[in-house]
């Protein structure tokens, strides 16, 4: 099959040759292929909105091109630009870009008028045809604001398909809702793809709504890491809400929970969080299976050695089929991680007689310990202590794990840790994960 869009070798840097240069993206490479359901994923500020961007058009690379079927979109002069941005992309947004003086109705006909439509009446049935398809032409001369969130996010849809594009791109278009209206945004994007035939490109973070798509490219530091294709993406069935929900509603109880209950409830969950941590290139059959020997792993049901076994023995013989290298690292990943969470476990016992106060600090100086082992290796003694707190208020849940990091990331004048942005982002991971895991797993 030839593709819809085709980007090569391109990068774009900000401010080039200045003192503030910034490369957001470089040595992109992909294709993406007619209606064909792509996430592009990957942590906040890694160049997905600047990816996207330049598909549609609104961005120049600074090096490479970007080219849609036969036009070739980084050399086209402004006005073929616009005329293609409204013909052939749609783009939802995180916050909508709905222009508030507007009616709903006009919010969604905004794209015809800009494509030279004169004939009022026709536009107006179109916008009114997809407002009923999205539920919400009651409320079609109302001004946006006096929507709901979700509502509003439909009314972005509408006017994305309103030239009736053939491609639609959503930057983070769910990141504002609630999870009810989220899936419904999300259940629209699929029926667009899957009835209508829209090639659909969707930003995310979140790594939840990854199993919707056809295939998920992976990005970090502006470039793309790897690929993924679920490639029964139709038949795989969501059961992700279904574990958030338990993972919430054991979050609220923990108190009340014994720790034998938290065992069993939090092996689903654990598992998947893993799981997550170790996705690489594996289809979703691998990654159910990986899964599975997790779960079994910290349930002390495989040793170490069978577990490393089952990574690289053939898919067809019961195993992931990861190849040596990468069934090595996943399984020392997983083993320094359960060797994080039975720190803390040893630690509990321990300790289990003395006062509180005394055990938190012991824990706190194991984990710090652990942590700057694996990650950091030298370390000023004042950092050290400040990290050593740091860890204690986040294991006390004084802080959330955004602040954490926060902290980590902050210059040591401005009363932060002063590490680099790519530890912190292994430490807070790191330290989420034996939070999570540090109840009832069981291992030797
Ligand atoms: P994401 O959407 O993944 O959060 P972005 O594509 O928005 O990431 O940004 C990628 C990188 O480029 C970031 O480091 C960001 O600070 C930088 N960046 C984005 N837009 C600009 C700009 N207009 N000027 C300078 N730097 C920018
Ligand atoms: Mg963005």
């Amino acid at each position: 099959m030839s593709f819809i869009i085709k980007i090569e070798n391109a990068s774009v840097i900000y401010n080039e040759g200045l003192i503030n240069q910034s490369v957001a993206i470089s040595d992109i490479n992909l294709e993406i292929y007619p209606q064909e359901y792509v996430m592009i994923f990957g942590p906040s500020g890694c160049g997905k909105s600047t990816l996207l961007n330049l598909i549609a058009g609104l961005e120049i690379p600074t090096t490479g091109r970007v080219q849609l079927k036969e036009e070739i979109i980084s050399e086209m002069d402004s006005d073929q630009l616009s005329k293609f941005h409204c013909t052939k992309i749609g783009m939802v947004f995180q916050s909508y870009n709905l222009l508030t003086s507007l009616s709903v109705r006009d919010n969604v006909i905004l794209p015809q008028i800009f494509l030279g439509s004169k004939n009022f009446k026709e536009r107006k049935e179109k916008a009114d045809a997809l407002l009923r398809k999205f539920g919400i032409f009651e409320h079609a001369d109302k001004i946006p604001s006096e929507l709901s969130g979700g509502q509003q996010q439909r009314i972005g849809m509408a006017r994305a398909l309103i030239n009736d594009q053939p491609i639609i791109l959503a930057d983070e278009p769910v990141g504002n809702l609630d999870s009810k209206s989220a899936q419904n945004v999300l259940n629209i994007l699929k029926e667009l793809n899957e009835k209508n035939k829209k090639t659909i490109i969707m930003v995310t973070h979140n790594p939840d709504y990854l199993e919707q798509a056809h295939r998920v490219f992976y990005m970090k530091d502006g470039k793309i890491t790897h690929e993924v294709i679920n490639k029964k993406s139709k038949h795989i069935k969501k059961e992700t809400s279904q574990k958030e929900r338990e993972f919430d509603l054991l979050a609220r109880s923990f108190p009340g929970l014994s720790e034998a209950q938290l065992h069993t409830l939090m092996i689903p969950f654990k598992a998947k969080v893993l799981s997550e941590y170790l996705l690489t290139s594996m289809n979703i059959d691998q990654i159910q299976r990986i899964e599975e020997f997790i779960r079994k792993r910290m349930m002390g049901k495989l040793a170490k050695f069978e577990f490393r076994m089952m990574l690289d023995r053939s898919f067809e013989k019961g195993g992931v089929g990861l190849d040596e290298r990468t069934a090595s690292g996943y399984s020392y990943e997983t083993e320094k991680i359960i060797e994080g969470a039975k720190l803390l476990q040893r630690d509990l016992k321990e300790v289990a007689s003395r006062l509180n106060m005394e055990e938190m600090r012991l824990k706190t100086k194991l984990i710090t310990k652990y942590l700057i082992r694996s990650f950091i290796k030298v370390m000023e003694d004042q950092q050290k202590r400040r990290l050593e707190h740091l860890v204690g208020m986040r294991l006390k849940n004084e802080i959330g794990a955004e602040i954490f990091s926060k902290v980590l990331d902050s210059p040591f004048k401005k009363g932060g840790i002063g590490l680099d942005k790519r530890v912190v982002r292994k430490i807070s991971r790191d330290l989420e994960i034996i939070l999570l895991v540090k109840f009832g797993t069981k291992v030797e």
